[in-house]
């Protein structure tokens, strides 16, 4: 039986006379996807994506999964493809979904009807299906209201379509369709999450990390660039940025405040990535900051880091709590790699009693005690390491 994925549009129906722009990036990000898969067509029509197989080969199971990781999609369904003719739809509904309707003990029918030259109604259809498929199914019994499974029948344009219930898709926006950000990416829990949050919204990310051997070493990078790859999985293929940050670090430790030492970093931090997003056309920064975690994630210490650099900083996890960015992070199979255990040049060197209320006076202050720092993140900069991430290369094992 021929079979079709179905793909739901959920914000982007919304957008209006940009509707057509957002569409034609998710096509194409969906046709990229499935590239090496077999032949599709994949088409629009009604607000919904439809991906047709052309070659009895290609691989439906794992397309389902790759497009179920593609942002853009609120709602998905693998359907069966039939003719518009009652009898037709009845076969099909019967077949296709025989081994759903033997588990289930109760069901319901929703039918739609777009294509309104179809000669029965939509509650027709439901009801003479449901019927129909009692006949069929004599252990089953109707519940409207929270049945075990709903059979859904859609008669559109070109065919009629025949599937259980909807899953839920990525949701949010196509990749790309907000512009482009760098992510400081760490080894942590929480900057992964950042990432698959800002990218749902439509942001395409490059990462950033700064590592600082020997006080991290060649497994931390490993690690880093292990998440950068789980995360690629809907960002699509990016480049890790690895900024030798060893220098600039020692010589704020050594020449800085010590209670301002992390504030002090961050802000050097943050300007090194300012010139790199500059020169790779990034409009944001992205960070996995949120409000208190730590000393540097006061309100008071954010907008000291906020001012040295004139792009945003989007910190998407803000408002969230320590378990709610772990669950997202368990969701996109990101948290058993962030939780292996490794140093990050964030926390070496921390002072005993960080300063939880800088102000911006005694941070400019203790950068003109600095004069030489400006050179060394210049250098570092300058050194920065480009890893490729290609999306469809497999996470490496990290012993
Ligand atoms: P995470 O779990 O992401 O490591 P965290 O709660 O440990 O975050 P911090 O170490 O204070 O918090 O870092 C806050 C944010 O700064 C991180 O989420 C990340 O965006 C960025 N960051 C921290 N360390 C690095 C690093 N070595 N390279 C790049 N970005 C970093
Ligand atoms: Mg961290």
């Amino acid at each position: 039986m021929k079979q079709i994925i179905l793909c739901y549009q959920g914000e982007m129906a919304l957008k209006g006379l940009n509707k057509a722009t957002f569409e034609a990036s998710l096509a194409k990000a969906v046709r990229f996807r499935l590239r090496d898969l077999g032949e599709f067509k994949v088409y629009k029509a009604q607000s919904t994506l439809y991906i047709e197989p052309e070659t009895e080969d290609a691989d439906m199971d794992e397309a389902f999964r790759r497009v179920s990781r593609v942002f853009g999609i609120a709602a998905m369904s693998r359907a069966a493809v039939c003719e518009k003719d009652f009898d037709a739809i009845c076969a099909a509904a019967g077949e296709y979904l025989a081994d759903s309707l033997r588990r289930a003990r109760t069901f319901k029918v929703e039918a739609k009807r777009s294509d309104k030259r179809f000669p029965m109604k939509s509650p027709e259809i439901s009801r003479e299906l449901g019927g129909y498929l009692l006949s069929r199914f004599p252990h089953l019994k109707v519940d409207v209201h929270n049945p075990d499974l709903t059979v859904m029948v859609e008669v559109r344009d070109f065919a009629a379509y025949v599937h259980g219930d909807k899953v839920p898709g990525a949701g949010g926006l196509p990749v790309g369709t907000s512009g482009r950000a760098l992510n400081m990416l760490s080894g942590g829990i929480d900057s992964p999450v950042a990432a698959w949050r800002m990218a749902r919204r439509g942001l395409a990310l490059h990462h950033i990390h700064f590592a600082s051997p020997p006080y991290t070493s060649e497994r931390a990078k490993l690690k880093v660039k292990a998440l950068a790859q789980i995360v690629s999985e809907w960002t699509g293929s990016c480049v890790l940025y690895v900024v030798p940050y060893t220098e600039p670090q020692e010589y704020i430790r050594d020449h800085g405040p010590a209670p301002l030492f992390t504030v002090l970093m961050r802000r050097s931090m943050l300007r090194i990535a300012h010139q790199i997003a500059e020169s790779i056309d990034c409009q944001a920064i992205v960070t996995g900051e949120s409000l208190a975690q730590v000393a540097s994630q006061t309100l008071r210490a954010l907008a000291c880091t906020d001012e040295v650099q004139p792009l945003p900083v989007l910190r998407p996890l803000i408002g969230m709590d320590k378990s709610e960015i772990v669950a997202t992070s368990r969701a996109i199979g990101a948290f058993e790699t962030s939780i292996l255990p490794y140093e990050d040049c964030c926390t070496i060197f921390t002072p005993p009693h960080p300063k939880t209320r800088p102000t911006l006076e005694e941070i400019r202050a203790a950068e003109e005690a600095m004069p030489g720092l400006a050179e060394l993140e210049k250098k570092a900069a300058a050194e920065v390491e480009r890893i490729r991430i290609d999306w469809q290369d497999e996470v490496e094992y990290l012993e």
